[in-house]
Protein backbone atom coordinates (compact mmCIF):
# COMPACT_ATOMS: atom_id res chain seq x y z
CA UNK A 1 0.00 0.00 0.00
CA UNK A 2 1.42 3.24 -0.87
CA UNK A 3 -0.61 5.64 1.55
CA UNK A 4 1.77 8.26 2.85
CA UNK A 5 -0.30 10.45 5.08
CA UNK A 6 -4.05 12.32 5.87
CA UNK A 7 -3.74 15.63 5.21
CA UNK A 8 -6.51 18.29 5.80
CA UNK A 9 -7.70 20.46 3.05
CA UNK A 10 -8.29 23.91 5.61
CA UNK A 11 -4.95 23.45 8.22
CA UNK A 12 -3.09 21.56 6.60
CA UNK A 13 -1.96 19.57 8.81
CA UNK A 14 -0.30 16.16 8.55
CA UNK A 15 -1.44 12.52 9.95
CA UNK A 16 -0.02 9.15 9.43
CA UNK A 17 -2.26 6.74 7.91
CA UNK A 18 -4.11 5.36 11.08
CA UNK A 19 -3.32 8.26 13.35
CA UNK A 20 -7.09 9.18 12.78
CA UNK A 21 -9.94 7.56 12.06
CA UNK A 22 -12.01 10.16 10.62
CA UNK A 23 -11.89 14.07 10.07
CA UNK A 24 -9.25 16.14 10.86
CA UNK A 25 -9.22 16.57 14.99
CA UNK A 26 -8.38 20.51 14.49
CA UNK A 27 -10.91 21.60 11.94
CA UNK A 28 -13.85 19.27 12.66
CA UNK A 29 -16.76 18.38 10.65
CA UNK A 30 -15.66 20.25 7.58
CA UNK A 31 -11.75 18.73 7.38
CA UNK A 32 -12.31 16.27 5.27
CA UNK A 33 -9.27 14.55 5.32
CA UNK A 34 -7.38 13.53 1.75
CA UNK A 35 -5.82 10.50 1.57
CA UNK A 36 -2.45 11.00 -0.35
CA UNK A 37 0.34 8.70 -1.54
CA UNK A 38 4.02 8.77 -2.36
CA UNK A 39 3.64 8.81 -5.92
CA UNK A 40 7.82 8.48 -6.84
CA UNK A 41 7.03 4.69 -5.34
CA UNK A 42 3.99 4.47 -7.32
CA UNK A 43 5.51 5.90 -10.02
CA UNK A 44 8.60 2.92 -10.07
CA UNK A 45 5.44 0.35 -8.62
CA UNK A 46 3.42 0.58 -11.49
CA UNK A 47 2.51 1.85 -15.44
CA UNK A 48 -0.49 2.24 -17.64
CA UNK A 49 0.79 -0.67 -19.30
CA UNK A 50 0.21 -2.81 -16.14
CA UNK A 51 -3.24 -1.20 -15.58
CA UNK A 52 -4.05 -2.39 -19.33
CA UNK A 53 -2.90 -5.51 -19.11
CA UNK A 54 -4.97 -6.55 -16.35
CA UNK A 55 -7.75 -8.85 -16.65
CA UNK A 56 -9.87 -7.54 -13.78
CA UNK A 57 -12.93 -5.11 -15.40
CA UNK A 58 -13.94 -3.95 -11.78
CA UNK A 59 -12.46 -0.97 -10.15
CA UNK A 60 -9.96 -3.08 -8.19
CA UNK A 61 -7.76 -3.13 -11.54
CA UNK A 62 -6.67 0.29 -9.82
CA UNK A 63 -5.65 -1.58 -6.91
CA UNK A 64 -2.09 -0.51 -6.84
CA UNK A 65 -3.62 3.13 -6.43
CA UNK A 66 -5.95 2.47 -3.68
CA UNK A 67 -5.78 2.52 0.02
CA UNK A 68 -5.77 -1.82 0.79
CA UNK A 69 -2.93 -3.65 1.94
CA UNK A 70 -1.55 -6.22 -1.36
CA UNK A 71 -3.23 -9.36 -0.06
CA UNK A 72 -6.47 -7.94 1.57
CA UNK A 73 -9.68 -9.37 0.44
CA UNK A 74 -12.61 -7.59 -1.70
CA UNK A 75 -16.01 -7.90 -1.65
CA UNK A 76 -17.18 -10.11 -4.51
CA UNK A 77 -19.46 -8.02 -6.05
CA UNK A 78 -18.33 -6.30 -9.61
CA UNK A 79 -17.89 -2.94 -8.78
CA UNK A 80 -17.17 -0.30 -11.88
CA UNK A 81 -16.37 -0.88 -15.01
CA UNK A 82 -19.34 0.47 -16.01
CA UNK A 83 -19.26 2.08 -19.81
CA UNK A 84 -18.69 5.26 -21.10
CA UNK A 85 -21.15 5.65 -24.21
CA UNK A 86 -20.43 8.02 -27.15
CA UNK A 87 -23.46 9.75 -27.08
CA UNK A 88 -24.01 11.81 -30.76
CA UNK A 89 -27.65 12.62 -30.72
CA UNK A 90 -27.03 14.10 -27.04
CA UNK A 91 -24.06 15.90 -28.07
CA UNK A 92 -26.12 17.31 -31.27
CA UNK A 93 -28.91 18.30 -28.63
CA UNK A 94 -26.88 19.83 -26.28
CA UNK A 95 -24.76 21.61 -29.09
CA UNK A 96 -21.45 19.77 -27.88
CA UNK A 97 -18.54 18.98 -30.16
CA UNK A 98 -18.79 15.47 -28.25
CA UNK A 99 -20.59 14.21 -25.60
CA UNK A 100 -19.92 10.75 -23.66
CA UNK A 101 -22.18 9.10 -20.84
CA UNK A 102 -20.37 7.78 -18.15
CA UNK A 103 -23.10 4.96 -16.74
CA UNK A 104 -22.38 4.44 -13.34
CA UNK A 105 -25.87 3.25 -12.50
CA UNK A 106 -24.57 0.10 -13.99
CA UNK A 107 -23.02 -0.89 -10.32
CA UNK A 108 -24.58 -3.74 -8.37
CA UNK A 109 -26.88 -1.59 -6.06
CA UNK A 110 -27.29 0.80 -8.65
CA UNK A 111 -25.09 3.93 -7.98
CA UNK A 112 -21.79 5.34 -8.17
CA UNK A 113 -22.13 5.09 -4.58
CA UNK A 114 -20.66 1.25 -4.52
CA UNK A 115 -17.35 2.23 -5.09
CA UNK A 116 -17.00 3.95 -2.20
CA UNK A 117 -18.84 1.43 -0.25
CA UNK A 118 -16.32 -1.67 -1.91
CA UNK A 119 -13.09 0.12 -0.54
CA UNK A 120 -14.92 1.04 2.99
CA UNK A 121 -16.29 -2.71 3.39
CA UNK A 122 -12.62 -4.21 2.32
CA UNK A 123 -10.96 -1.62 4.74
CA UNK A 124 -13.36 -2.53 7.49
CA UNK A 125 -12.84 -6.52 7.04
CA UNK A 126 -9.00 -5.97 6.88
CA UNK A 127 -9.26 -4.24 10.26
CA UNK A 128 -11.46 -7.20 11.69
CA UNK A 129 -14.52 -5.24 11.84
CA UNK A 130 -17.39 -6.44 12.82
CA UNK A 131 -20.33 -3.59 12.31
CA UNK A 132 -20.09 -1.15 9.76
CA UNK A 133 -22.92 1.98 9.40
CA UNK A 134 -23.83 5.03 7.91
CA UNK A 135 -26.27 7.86 7.26
CA UNK A 136 -27.45 8.57 4.05
CA UNK A 137 -30.82 9.69 1.90
CA UNK A 138 -30.61 6.68 0.27
CA UNK A 139 -27.81 5.32 -2.24
CA UNK A 140 -24.74 5.85 -0.02
CA UNK A 141 -26.93 3.24 2.70
CA UNK A 142 -27.86 0.82 -0.03
CA UNK A 143 -24.23 0.37 -1.57
CA UNK A 144 -23.89 -0.41 2.28
CA UNK A 145 -26.41 -2.83 2.65
CA UNK A 146 -25.22 -4.71 -0.41
CA UNK A 147 -21.59 -4.68 -0.33
CA UNK A 148 -21.52 -5.55 3.31
CA UNK A 149 -24.33 -8.57 2.58
CA UNK A 150 -22.05 -9.42 0.00
CA UNK A 151 -19.22 -10.58 2.86
CA UNK A 152 -21.74 -11.25 5.52
CA UNK A 153 -20.91 -7.90 7.63
CA UNK A 154 -23.53 -6.42 9.62
CA UNK A 155 -24.87 -2.52 8.68
CA UNK A 156 -26.53 -0.48 11.05
CA UNK A 157 -28.19 2.32 8.10
CA UNK A 158 -29.57 5.76 10.10
CA UNK A 159 -31.95 7.12 6.65
CA UNK A 160 -34.36 9.82 6.73
CA UNK A 161 -38.05 8.34 7.05
CA UNK A 162 -38.74 10.71 4.07
CA UNK A 163 -35.96 8.68 2.01
CA UNK A 164 -38.26 7.27 -1.65
CA UNK A 165 -39.55 3.92 -0.81
CA UNK A 166 -37.65 2.07 -3.19
CA UNK A 167 -34.78 2.84 -1.62
CA UNK A 168 -35.65 1.90 1.85
CA UNK A 169 -37.17 -1.30 0.58
CA UNK A 170 -33.92 -1.78 -1.03
CA UNK A 171 -31.82 -1.64 2.05
CA UNK A 172 -34.05 -4.01 4.15
CA UNK A 173 -34.19 -6.66 1.38
CA UNK A 174 -30.28 -6.86 1.64
CA UNK A 175 -30.90 -7.25 5.35
CA UNK A 176 -29.40 -4.29 7.24
CA UNK A 177 -30.54 -3.23 10.11
CA UNK A 178 -32.52 0.00 9.02
CA UNK A 179 -33.12 2.61 11.34
CA UNK A 180 -35.98 4.93 10.05
CA UNK A 181 -34.64 8.70 11.28
CA UNK A 182 -37.84 10.68 12.08
CA UNK A 183 -35.98 13.39 10.98
CA UNK A 184 -33.58 14.85 7.91
CA UNK A 185 -30.50 13.48 6.72
CA UNK A 186 -28.56 16.13 9.04
CA UNK A 187 -30.37 14.67 11.92
CA UNK A 188 -29.69 10.64 10.38
CA UNK A 189 -25.64 12.09 10.26
CA UNK A 190 -25.37 12.54 13.50
CA UNK A 191 -26.93 9.30 14.86
CA UNK A 192 -24.20 7.65 12.89
CA UNK A 193 -21.56 9.47 14.46
CA UNK A 194 -22.79 9.40 17.87
CA UNK A 195 -23.76 5.39 17.54
CA UNK A 196 -20.20 4.44 15.89
CA UNK A 197 -18.87 6.06 18.77
CA UNK A 198 -20.56 4.63 21.18
CA UNK A 199 -20.77 1.51 20.17
CA UNK A 200 -16.97 1.29 17.85
CA UNK A 201 -19.14 0.67 14.54
CA UNK A 202 -16.83 1.71 11.27
CA UNK A 203 -18.72 4.80 10.24
CA UNK A 204 -18.98 5.19 6.20
CA UNK A 205 -20.61 8.81 6.42
CA UNK A 206 -19.91 10.97 3.53
CA UNK A 207 -17.58 13.46 4.05
CA UNK A 208 -16.80 12.16 7.27
CA UNK A 209 -14.33 8.98 6.48
CA UNK A 210 -11.59 9.99 4.41
CA UNK A 211 -11.92 6.68 2.47
CA UNK A 212 -14.94 6.94 0.63
CA UNK A 213 -13.69 9.75 -2.07
CA UNK A 214 -11.07 6.89 -2.53
CA UNK A 215 -12.88 4.83 -3.98
CA UNK A 216 -15.42 7.18 -5.87
CA UNK A 217 -12.09 8.25 -7.47
CA UNK A 218 -12.06 4.95 -9.32
CA UNK A 219 -14.63 6.39 -12.10
CA UNK A 220 -12.21 9.02 -13.08
CA UNK A 221 -9.53 6.53 -13.35
CA UNK A 222 -12.42 4.72 -15.61
CA UNK A 223 -12.97 7.41 -17.61
CA UNK A 224 -9.36 8.68 -18.75
CA UNK A 225 -9.13 4.67 -19.31
CA UNK A 226 -11.37 4.60 -21.62
CA UNK A 227 -10.48 7.39 -23.61
CA UNK A 228 -6.98 6.18 -23.80
CA UNK A 229 -5.77 8.31 -21.22
CA UNK A 230 -7.06 11.68 -23.11
CA UNK A 231 -9.25 13.01 -20.71
CA UNK A 232 -12.55 14.94 -21.97
CA UNK A 233 -12.73 18.95 -21.86
CA UNK A 234 -15.24 18.91 -18.81
CA UNK A 235 -16.90 16.19 -16.42
CA UNK A 236 -20.38 17.49 -15.90
CA UNK A 237 -21.72 16.20 -12.10
CA UNK A 238 -24.46 16.23 -9.87
CA UNK A 239 -23.27 17.65 -5.93
CA UNK A 240 -25.05 17.14 -2.93
CA UNK A 241 -22.04 16.60 -0.16
CA UNK A 242 -19.33 17.14 -2.60
CA UNK A 243 -17.67 13.75 -1.84
CA UNK A 244 -18.08 12.17 -5.43
CA UNK A 245 -16.64 15.93 -7.40
CA UNK A 246 -13.99 15.37 -4.58
CA UNK A 247 -13.06 11.96 -5.46
CA UNK A 248 -13.48 12.42 -9.17
CA UNK A 249 -10.99 15.24 -8.57
CA UNK A 250 -9.22 13.42 -6.34
CA UNK A 251 -9.02 10.73 -9.71
CA UNK A 252 -7.52 12.91 -12.29
CA UNK A 253 -5.02 14.82 -10.15
CA UNK A 254 -3.79 11.02 -8.82
CA UNK A 255 -3.40 10.70 -12.85
CA UNK A 256 -1.37 14.19 -13.50
CA UNK A 257 1.02 13.51 -10.39
CA UNK A 258 1.71 10.06 -12.02
CA UNK A 259 2.05 11.94 -15.43
CA UNK A 260 -0.81 9.41 -17.18
CA UNK A 261 -3.01 12.42 -18.27
CA UNK A 262 -1.77 15.75 -19.29
CA UNK A 263 -4.12 18.06 -18.02
CA UNK A 264 -6.95 18.04 -15.54
CA UNK A 265 -10.98 18.11 -17.00
CA UNK A 266 -12.77 21.19 -15.55
CA UNK A 267 -14.87 19.85 -13.21
CA UNK A 268 -19.18 21.11 -13.47
CA UNK A 269 -20.52 20.45 -10.42
CA UNK A 270 -24.87 20.68 -10.72
CA UNK A 271 -26.70 21.46 -7.71
CA UNK A 272 -30.79 21.78 -7.30
CA UNK A 273 -31.71 25.36 -6.95
CA UNK A 274 -33.73 24.31 -3.69
CA UNK A 275 -29.99 22.78 -2.62
CA UNK A 276 -27.18 24.82 -3.76
CA UNK A 277 -25.06 25.75 -0.83
CA UNK A 278 -21.54 24.87 -2.99
CA UNK A 279 -23.04 26.87 -5.97
CA UNK A 280 -23.51 29.99 -3.13
CA UNK A 281 -20.30 30.32 -1.90
CA UNK A 282 -18.87 29.49 -4.83
CA UNK A 283 -20.87 32.44 -6.85
CA UNK A 284 -19.71 34.66 -3.24
CA UNK A 285 -16.64 34.02 -3.28
CA UNK A 286 -17.07 32.71 0.23
CA UNK A 287 -15.09 29.97 2.03
CA UNK A 288 -16.83 26.66 2.54
CA UNK A 289 -15.40 26.08 5.59
CA UNK A 290 -17.35 28.75 7.61
CA UNK A 291 -20.50 28.79 5.65
CA UNK A 292 -23.80 28.42 7.04
CA UNK A 293 -26.72 25.67 6.38
CA UNK A 294 -29.14 26.67 3.73
CA UNK A 295 -32.50 24.65 4.19
CA UNK A 296 -32.63 22.32 1.39
CA UNK A 297 -35.60 21.02 -0.97
CA UNK A 298 -35.58 19.40 -3.83
CA UNK A 299 -36.68 16.16 -6.15
CA UNK A 300 -33.61 14.67 -6.36
CA UNK A 301 -33.02 13.58 -2.58
CA UNK A 302 -29.57 12.58 -3.52
CA UNK A 303 -28.48 15.64 -3.77
CA UNK A 304 -30.42 17.61 -1.05
CA UNK A 305 -27.66 18.28 2.10
CA UNK A 306 -28.33 21.62 4.39
CA UNK A 307 -24.76 21.55 4.71
CA UNK A 308 -22.28 19.75 2.10
CA UNK A 309 -20.11 17.48 4.49
CA UNK A 310 -17.22 17.92 1.87
CA UNK A 311 -17.67 21.08 0.95
CA UNK A 312 -14.55 22.39 1.79
CA UNK A 313 -13.03 20.16 -0.94
CA UNK A 314 -15.88 20.33 -3.55
CA UNK A 315 -15.21 23.92 -4.07
CA UNK A 316 -11.62 23.35 -4.31
CA UNK A 317 -12.03 20.52 -6.86
CA UNK A 318 -14.07 23.29 -8.72
CA UNK A 319 -11.75 26.24 -8.02
CA UNK A 320 -8.90 24.03 -8.96
CA UNK A 321 -10.17 22.37 -12.09
CA UNK A 322 -11.06 25.84 -13.38
CA UNK A 323 -14.59 24.55 -13.68
CA UNK A 324 -17.71 26.14 -12.47
CA UNK A 325 -20.96 25.10 -10.34
CA UNK A 326 -24.71 25.70 -11.96
CA UNK A 327 -27.97 25.42 -10.32
CA UNK A 328 -31.06 24.33 -11.91
CA UNK A 329 -34.62 24.47 -11.09
CA UNK A 330 -36.20 20.55 -10.17
CA UNK A 331 -38.78 21.06 -13.34
CA UNK A 332 -35.31 20.91 -15.59
CA UNK A 333 -34.13 17.85 -13.37
CA UNK A 334 -37.20 16.17 -14.08
CA UNK A 335 -37.78 16.85 -17.93
CA UNK A 336 -33.87 15.74 -18.23
CA UNK A 337 -35.01 12.52 -17.30
CA UNK A 338 -36.52 11.27 -20.42
CA UNK A 339 -34.44 13.57 -22.72
CA UNK A 340 -31.40 11.72 -21.39
CA UNK A 341 -33.04 8.36 -21.81
CA UNK A 342 -34.40 8.93 -25.42
CA UNK A 343 -31.09 10.63 -26.77
CA UNK A 344 -28.76 7.86 -24.76
CA UNK A 345 -30.96 5.01 -23.87
CA UNK A 346 -29.42 5.80 -20.36
CA UNK A 347 -32.40 6.16 -17.68
CA UNK A 348 -31.00 8.12 -14.82
CA UNK A 349 -32.58 9.09 -11.41
CA UNK A 350 -33.56 12.85 -10.77
CA UNK A 351 -30.10 13.74 -9.43
CA UNK A 352 -28.36 11.71 -11.53
CA UNK A 353 -30.63 13.41 -15.29
CA UNK A 354 -29.61 16.66 -13.24
CA UNK A 355 -26.62 16.62 -15.89
CA UNK A 356 -28.57 17.26 -18.55
CA UNK A 357 -30.43 20.45 -17.32
CA UNK A 358 -26.33 21.58 -15.96
CA UNK A 359 -24.75 20.72 -19.12
CA UNK A 360 -27.62 23.51 -20.51
CA UNK A 361 -27.09 25.49 -17.65
CA UNK A 362 -23.33 25.76 -18.21
CA UNK A 363 -23.81 26.26 -22.25
CA UNK A 364 -25.88 28.97 -21.34
CA UNK A 365 -23.27 30.66 -19.10
CA UNK A 366 -20.30 30.18 -20.51
CA UNK A 367 -18.51 27.40 -18.61
CA UNK A 368 -19.14 25.15 -22.07
CA UNK A 369 -18.82 25.98 -25.30
CA UNK A 370 -19.41 24.16 -28.51
CA UNK A 371 -16.23 23.18 -29.15
CA UNK A 372 -15.65 21.04 -25.81
CA UNK A 373 -16.03 16.96 -25.61
CA UNK A 374 -17.95 16.52 -22.11
CA UNK A 375 -18.32 13.74 -20.09
CA UNK A 376 -21.61 13.42 -18.25
CA UNK A 377 -21.79 11.45 -15.09
CA UNK A 378 -24.89 9.71 -14.79
CA UNK A 379 -24.31 8.35 -10.90
CA UNK A 380 -28.08 7.13 -10.06
CA UNK A 381 -29.95 4.24 -11.82
CA UNK A 382 -33.43 5.33 -13.00
CA UNK A 383 -35.25 2.84 -10.84
CA UNK A 384 -34.32 4.21 -7.95
CA UNK A 385 -37.09 6.84 -7.91
CA UNK A 386 -39.81 5.66 -10.25
CA UNK A 387 -42.23 7.70 -9.00
CA UNK A 388 -40.19 10.82 -10.53
CA UNK A 389 -39.88 8.93 -13.60
CA UNK A 390 -43.59 8.85 -14.25
CA UNK A 391 -44.03 12.68 -13.28
CA UNK A 392 -42.54 12.72 -16.51
CA UNK A 393 -42.38 9.80 -18.78
CA UNK A 394 -45.82 10.54 -20.10
CA UNK A 395 -48.98 8.32 -20.76
CA UNK A 396 -49.32 5.41 -22.71
CA UNK A 397 -51.92 4.76 -25.14
CA UNK A 398 -55.15 2.85 -24.04
CA UNK A 399 -56.37 0.34 -26.72
CA UNK A 400 -59.19 -2.63 -26.55
CA UNK A 401 -57.48 -5.87 -27.88
CA UNK A 402 -58.42 -5.25 -31.31
CA UNK A 403 -56.35 -4.05 -34.06
CA UNK A 404 -58.37 -1.73 -35.67
CA UNK A 405 -57.72 0.13 -32.54
CA UNK A 406 -53.69 -0.28 -32.85
CA UNK A 407 -54.40 0.94 -36.04
CA UNK A 408 -56.50 4.11 -34.83
CA UNK A 409 -53.68 4.55 -32.04
CA UNK A 410 -50.94 4.05 -35.09
CA UNK A 411 -52.28 7.53 -36.80
CA UNK A 412 -52.48 9.30 -34.05
CA UNK A 413 -49.12 8.24 -32.77
CA UNK A 414 -47.82 8.84 -36.30
CA UNK A 415 -46.08 5.94 -36.16
CA UNK A 416 -45.11 4.39 -40.20
CA UNK A 417 -45.40 1.11 -41.91
CA UNK A 418 -42.95 -0.65 -43.90
CA UNK A 419 -41.65 -4.18 -45.17
CA UNK A 420 -38.70 -5.52 -44.95
CA UNK A 421 -36.90 -5.67 -48.20
C1 LIG B 1 -24.81 10.73 -3.65
C2 LIG B 1 -25.27 11.04 -5.02
C3 LIG B 1 -24.94 12.24 -5.66
C4 LIG B 1 -24.16 13.34 -5.01
O1 LIG B 1 -22.93 12.94 -4.45
P1 LIG B 1 -22.30 13.84 -3.30
O2 LIG B 1 -21.05 13.16 -2.95
O3 LIG B 1 -23.31 13.84 -2.17
O4 LIG B 1 -22.10 15.21 -3.85
C5 LIG B 1 -25.38 12.43 -6.94
N1 LIG B 1 -26.14 11.52 -7.58
C6 LIG B 1 -26.49 10.36 -6.99
C7 LIG B 1 -27.33 9.40 -7.75
C8 LIG B 1 -26.07 10.09 -5.70
O5 LIG B 1 -26.45 8.93 -5.13
ZN1 LIG C 1 -7.42 20.72 9.83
Amino acid sequence: MYVAELRCPICGKSYAPDQVPYTCPACGQAGTLDVLYDVGALRQAVSREDIARSADPTMWRYRPLLPLPADAPVPPLAVGGTPLYDAPRLAADLGLAQTWIKDDGRNPTGSLKDRASALVVARAMAQGIKVVTTASTGNAAAALAGLAASVGLPAVIFVPASAPEAKIAQLLTYGAHVLLVRGNYDNAFDLAVQAAERYGWYNRNTGMNPYTAEGKKTVAYEIAEQLGWQVPDAVVLSVGDGNIISGVHKGFSDLLALGWIDRMPRLIGVQADGSAACYQVWKRGQDPATMAPIESHTVADSIAADLPRDRVRAVRAVRESNGAFVSVPDEAILEGIPVLARLSGVFAEPAAAAVYAGARAALAEGHLTSVDRVVLLVTGNGLKDIKSAMRVAGNGYSVAPDIEEVERARRVLGLPTFRPA
